[in-house]
C-alpha cells in the first residue's frame, strides 16, 4: 500500500507483534545475548541480521532509522548523534585521502568547516560553487578524482533553494552522486530524491525533533546510484573489505543497502557518533507531528514574511514564498507546500535597530538555534559574525544588518504583534 505521509510519520518504522509495546521501546541496552559464539559469529560476519552492540545497530534507532527512510522514499537509513556526524558519515563513506568533493557554498556553517577544514585536513579537496551557476560553470569544478557533490535544499543561514535537478545532472554526468541536506525543508515539504538526489542527510536537531530536545542526524541512501558502474571510483562499496571479513557491499547488499551497511560496519564501528536509543525516542515523537507542524511553521513565515514587507521601517525580506523572492520560482517548483520557518530581514534603522528590536522582543528569544516549537532570533553581525567588519559581513551575504528569525508554532496574531512592538521601539 502506498502511504500518505502523515500515515508514514505515525506507523512506519516499528510493527509491534502480539503483546508487544504500542510505541517503540527505548532499548536501553549497550549489548544482546546470545545462547553460543556461533549465534553470535554470524551477525559478525553480517550473515544474519541481528544486534550484538549498541555502537553497530540498536533496535530503537534502527526503527526511527527505517521511519526516516520511508518518508524520503530510501531504501535504507541510519542514525547519527548530530547533523555534522550525518554530513561528515555520508561523505566519507565515499571520498578518503586524494579525493576531492564538489560543494554549494550556500551551506550551513558548520558543514562548510567540516569539509573546508577538517575534511581537507583528512587529505580531501573541496571545491565550492555559486549554486546558481549554469551547469557548464558547474562543470568546471568537477575532477578525475572527485566523490560526490554537495548542497542545500534551503540553505541554513542564507535561504536559497537548490536546483537540485539541476544539481543533480551535472553530478551524474561526471559519475558521483549528489548529497542533500535536507534539514530545512523536511520530507514533508521536499524528497530530493525524486528530483535525483542519491543520498539525504538532516540534522534532525531541527524540524524533524522539532522541540529543542536531542541533538541528532540521519543519512539517508536512495538505493540508486549505481557504484557498480565506476568500480574504480568507488572501491570501498565495490571491492571486498578486509577489515570486515572481505565483505564486497554491493555484491553483498545490492544497491539498496550497500551504502548504508558501509556506512554502519565500517564507518560507525570506527568513529561511532551514534544516536542515543533515549534520543531517537524523543526524535520519533516529534516525527509523529512533523507535518502539522511543519504547516504552521509555515503558515507563521509566510504572515510574518507579508507583515515585514509591508512595513514601512522594514529594509528588506527574504522569504522564497514571498513573490518577489530571487527563490520564488525555484520553491514554487521544489517547495509548492511550502518552505521552512526561517526567514531573514533588515530593518532600515540597520545594525543598532536589529539589536534593540531583538532586545524588545517578548515572544522571540535571541538564540543560535532555529527551527523548534519556540519563535528564536538571532543578529548574526553580533553574535556568530562578530569577529567581521561590516564590508566582511556583506561579502558573505550576512549584512551588519541581518535578522534571522526562526518562526515557531506559537499563534500568528500573537507572533506579528510582538514583532510590531517590538519594531516600533528598534
Ligand atoms: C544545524 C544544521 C547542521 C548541523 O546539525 P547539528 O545537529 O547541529 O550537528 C547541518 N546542516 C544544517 C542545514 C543545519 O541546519
Amino acid at each position: 500500500m502506498n502511504q500518505n505521509l502523515e500515515t508514514l510519520c505515525i506507523q512506519a518504522g516499528y510493527t509491534p507483534g502480539n503483546g508487544e509495546p504500542r510505541q517503540v521501546p527505548i532499548v536501553q541496552s549497550t549489548t544482546f545475548k546470545y545462547a553460543t559464539s556461533q549465534d553470535m559469529g554470524k551477525l559478525f560476519d553480517l550473515e544474519e541480521a541481528g544486534y550484538f552492540y549498541s555502537r553497530l545497530a540498536n533496535p530503537t534507532c534502527d526503527a526511527v532509522a527505517a521511519k526516516i527512510a520511508a518518508l524520503e522514499g530510501g531504501t535504507a537509513a541510519m542514525l547519527t548523534g548530530s547533523g555534522q556526524a550525518a554530513n561528515f558519515y555520508a561523505v566519507f563513506n565515499i571520498a578518503g585521502c586524494g579525493d576531492h568533493v564538489v560543494a554549494s557554498t550556500a551551506i550551513y556553517g558548520g558543514t562548510y568547516n567540516l569539509l573546508s577544514v577538517t575534511m581537507k585536513r583528512m587529505g580531501i579537496d573541496v571545491t565550492f560553487v555559486d549554486p546558481d551557476a549554469s551547469e557548464e560553470e558547474l562543470s568546471k569544478a568537477f575532477r578525475e578524482n572527485t566523490k560526490a557533490m554537495f548542497g542545500e535544499t534551503i540553505a541554513n543561514p542564507a535561504l536559497n533553494v537548490l536546483d537540485i535537478e539541476k544539481f543533480a545532472k551535472v553530478a551524474h554526468a561526471h559519475g558521483v552522486p549528489l548529497i542533500v541536506d535536507n534539514t530545512f525543508a523536511t520530507p514533508v515539504n521536499c524528497r530530493p530524491m525524486e528530483w535525483g538526489a542519491d543520498i539525504v542527510t538532516h540534522s534532525t536537531t531541527k524540524y524533524m525533533d522539532g522541540h529543542g530536545a536531542a541533538l541528532g542526524g540521519v543519512v539517508v541512501d536512495s538505493g540508486k546510484f549505481d557504484w557498480t558502474e565506476y568500480p574504480d571510483k568507488f572501491p570501498g562499496l565495490c571491492t571486498p573489505d578486509e577489515s570486515y571479513h572481505g565483505v564486497t557491499y554491493t555484491e553483498r547488499f545490492g544497491l539498496a543497502g550497500a551504502f548504508i551497511t558501509k556506512c554502519t560496519a565500517q564507518l560507525m564501528r570506527d568513529l561511532g557518533s551514534v544516536q542515543s536509543p533515549q534520543n531517537a525516542f524523543y526524535l520519533n515523537l516529534g516525527l509523529e507531528s512533523l507535518p502539522f507542524r511543519m504547516r504552521q511553521h509555515c503558515a507563521n513565515a509566510q504572515a510574518i514574511a507579508e507583515f515585514l514587507s509591508a512595513h514601512p521601517k522594514v529594509a528588506w525580506v527574504k522569504y522564497c514564498g514571498l513573490k518577489g523572492d530571487k527563490y520564488y520560482a525555484l520553491a514554487q517548483k521544489y517547495l509548492p507546500n511550502g518552505s521552512c520557518g526561517v526567514i531573514s530581514f533588515g530593518l532600515k534603522s540597520g545594525r543598532k535597530g536589529a539589536e534593540n528590536f531583538m532586545e524588545h522582543l517578548k515572544l522571540g528569544a535571541i538564540e543560535t538555534h532555529v527551527a523548534d516549537s519556540r519563535t528564536c532570533c538571532l543578529h548574526p553581525a553580533s553574535t556568530t559574525h562578530r569577529q567581521m567588519t561590516d564590508a566582511e559581513l556583506e561579502a558573505a551575504g550576512v549584512g551588519a544588518d541581518l535578522i534571522r528569525l526562526s518562526c515557531g508554532l506559537e499563534n500568528t496574531q500573537d507572533l506579528i504583534a510582538d514583532l510590531a512592538q517590538a519594531i516600533e521601539k528598534a
